[in-house]
């Protein structure tokens, strides 16, 4: 009996093993046309400066108009798109719309903010993309610091060489700045970090999210706000739900904060908007922490 229920076991599991690899290539074949076909899209979600309530940055966010499936948040087609190499074109992509967002915002007359691009590991191993992003950077006039790339720490461990530090030290030296992203969740050492060319670490937003009840993750907090304080890099709170929150990270001198409080991902005309209003000096929509440190 106990072989038999094995086999059938075995069987139910090819089953699955085969919907997910047809599900796979279906959303690889797809995403292949939806590159080709203006499906894929960006929004911007802002980043605030803690101290004065202005909005300091933003960071872009790819999604996908799937026409079965309907609109798809990263999670559910960068994982298939990682696998299959479409990470790197799907990359790019975000790289060069994003600067010829800027350009046309510009042309417009509006005062461009400096967007973040999240970047994977399997992108920072092909060394051509410091002449990649220099390209694109000319072709739209765009001065390398308006442009960040986020890198995840918890891609440092695993996809990581000395190939892709030198990647990222040559991306720094054209002015483009670096940050480590979900800081606190990923297993990168602190040996790693030291010889890390960065400027900004990104605290994940599981920190953010406890600190109010869990005296633990508060004292947690205060440590990575401080220890990017000692390294001299912007420390920016992710996942900033509250306003509680927003006083509390504003006391231990956190830098910057992104969240639900200020805004959702907005598409590119509302964060166009959003633009325009800071330009006219109607930032009240920003929450200011309401304690004086
Ligand atoms: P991320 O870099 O950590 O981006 C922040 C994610 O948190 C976004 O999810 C955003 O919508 C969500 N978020 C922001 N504020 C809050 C909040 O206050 N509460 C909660 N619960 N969530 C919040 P999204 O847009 O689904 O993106 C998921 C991930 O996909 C990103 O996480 C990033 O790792 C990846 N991703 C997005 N766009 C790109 C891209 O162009 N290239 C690459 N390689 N990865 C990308
Ligand atoms: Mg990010
Ligand atoms: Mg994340």
């Amino acid at each position: 009996h106990a072989k038999n229920s094995g086999a059938n076991h075995y069987r139910m599991f090819r089953a699955d093993m085969a919907a997910v690899i047809v599900r796979y290539s279906h959303i690889e074949s797809q995403l292949q046309l939806a590159l080709a076909s203006n499906a894929l899209f960006i929004d911007f979600q802002p980043k605030i400066d803690i101290a004065t309530g202005y909005l300091c940055s933003a960071e872009a966010l790819v999604r996908w108009r799937n026409p079965s499936l309907g609109l798809m948040p990263p999670s559910a087609f960068l994982p298939v798109a990682t696998a299959c190499g479409l990470i790197v074109p799907i990359g790019q992509w975000v790289l060069s719309e994003t600067c010829r967002q800027l350009k046309a915002w510009r042309e417009e007359g509006i005062d461009i903010v400096p967007i973040a691009v999240n970047i994977s590991a399997v992108e920072l191993r092909d060394n051509t993309l410091p002449a990649r992003i220099a390209a694109i950077l000319a072709e739209t006039r765009i001065e390398a610091h308006y442009l960040e790339l986020e890198v995840a720490e918890s891609s440092l461990m695993h996809h990581f060489s000395e190939e892709s530090k030198l990647t990222l030290k040559a991306l720094r030296q054209m002015g483009i700045r670096i940050a480590i992203d979900d800081f606190g969740a990923g297993s990168a050492s602190l040996k790693q970090l030291r010889c890390f060319p960065i400027d900004t670490l990104n605290i994940d937003a599981c920190f953010v999210h406890d600190m109010l009840d869990n005296p633990r993750s508060a004292s947690f907090m205060k440590a990575l706000i401080n220890l990017g304080q000692n390294l001299a890099l912007r420390v920016i709170a992710k996942g900033v739900e509250t306003q509680l929150q927003l006083d509390q990270l504003k006391a231990e001198g956190c830098n910057g904060a992104q969240g639900f409080l200020f805004n959702q991902p907005l598409s590119s005309s509302d964060f166009r908007a959003l633009l325009l209003s800071d330009q006219l000096g109607q930032v009240s929509r920003y929450r200011l922490p309401t304690t004086s440190p």
